[in-house]
């Protein structure tokens, strides 16, 4: 199969009949799939799918029980894709399926492991989406190295194996592209992408989305650099922390005997000292991070199995 297109949809019935025939239309001289997922709407989104699928054959669709958000959605779409390329995109009509055939025809001419959309003309909100969604980029972009202008894109086409090397979960949908690069697929190309303004329903999205997102990012930073080898970032900290202490605690501790026994100066009490208490926090901090990276350490012990590599290729394997 050439193409699967994942599509998660929360409340989106009013959206679907056109997205599919629009779909359908580019499509037409591919071997294709459409994946729906429903993430738990409570409108007629299901129903509509239901009556699209009975004369459609490339349309499939995943129900979630209840709305469990956008990367679950991806998440369980990516698993079950077969397309050689996997696009995924929103549901709201405010991407343009007619964009699919050309960007499917970048990814094989420059064999990208990620073809990201971008919006260079967002039809959102300025002051309560795009300023900071720049930010969000920004930041997103110099962290990690990927030179993307538009992250959150909900258009992006991946080659097959990237979709199933990667695991989603938090709001993660946004750092697809980094958490991909992490595992070794960073042939990642952009291309200019058309977007509209919302046709029907709402934003799911409120403005908490950028605090989450950011949060997100430093659990990713975090988590890619140090997933496999915690005790690297506790430890340092901890041993730093910890000596520092011990040695100001030690001067301390060193400075009065000596004025006391060799130099025969009468000294104040040492808990009079402010750095005395600093020096005991600093030894009780450091064992602090010390013991987060040990707990940190048997944790991943326990799960070592599918954290430590990616596979690129099969050869005759089913
Ligand atoms: N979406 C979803 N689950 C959610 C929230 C959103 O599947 O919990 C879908 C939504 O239906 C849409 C896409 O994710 O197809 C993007 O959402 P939205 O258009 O609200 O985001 P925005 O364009 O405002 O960033
Ligand atoms: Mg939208």
């Amino acid at each position: 199969m050439d193409i699967s297109i994942v599509i998660p949809l929360f409340n989106e019935q009013d959206s679907l009949d056109e997205l599919t025939s629009r779909l359908d239309t580019v499509l037409k001289k591919y071997t294709y799939e459409i994946i729906y997922i429903d993430d738990g709407s409570i409108d007629n989104s299901w129903l509509t799918i239901e009556t699209l699928a009975k004369n459609n054959i490339n349309i499939k669709a995943i129900k979630f029980s209840h709305n469990f958000g956008k990367t679950q959605a991806l998440n369980a779409g990516f698993a079950k894709a077969q397309g050689e390329i996997v696009f995924t995109m929103d549901s709201d009509l405010q991407d343009f399926p007619e964009e699919i055939p050309e960007m499917y025809q970048i990814m094989l001419a420059k064999n990208y492991d990620i073809l990201s959309g971008w919006k260079l003309k967002r039809q959102d909100p300025v002051l309560t989406k795009n300023i900071p969604s720049k930010l969000f980029n920004y930041v997103a972009r110099m962290s990690s190295g990927i030179k993307i202008h538009d992250f959150n894109c909900g258009l992006k086409a991946y080659k097959k194996v990237v979709v199933k090397s990667i695991e989603l979960y938090g709001d993660m949908h946004r750092y697809i592209p980094i958490l991909a690069k992490n595992n070794g697929f960073n042939k990642i190309g952009e291309k200019l992408v058309k977007h509209t303004t919302r046709k029907h329903g709402v934003s799911k999205f409120g403005s908490k989305r950028f605090i989450n997102g950011f949060l997100d990012l430093i659990t990713l930073l975090f988590v890619s650099k140090f997933a496999n080898k915690p005790m690297h970032f506790f430890g340092t900290f901890g041993i730093l922390t910890f000596v520092l202490g011990f040695f100001s605690a030690f001067y301390i501790g060193m400075e009065k005997l000596i004025k006391l026994f060799l130099l025969d100066i009468p000294e104040k009490l040492i808990t009079t000292d402010p750095w005395f208490y600093i020096s005991l926090t600093l030894m009780i901090i450091g064992t602090q991070f010390f013991l987060a990276g040990f707990i940190s350490e048997l944790i991943n012990n326990s799960k070592r199995k599918h954290l430590l590599y990616s596979i690129q290729e099969y050869i005759n394997f089913k």
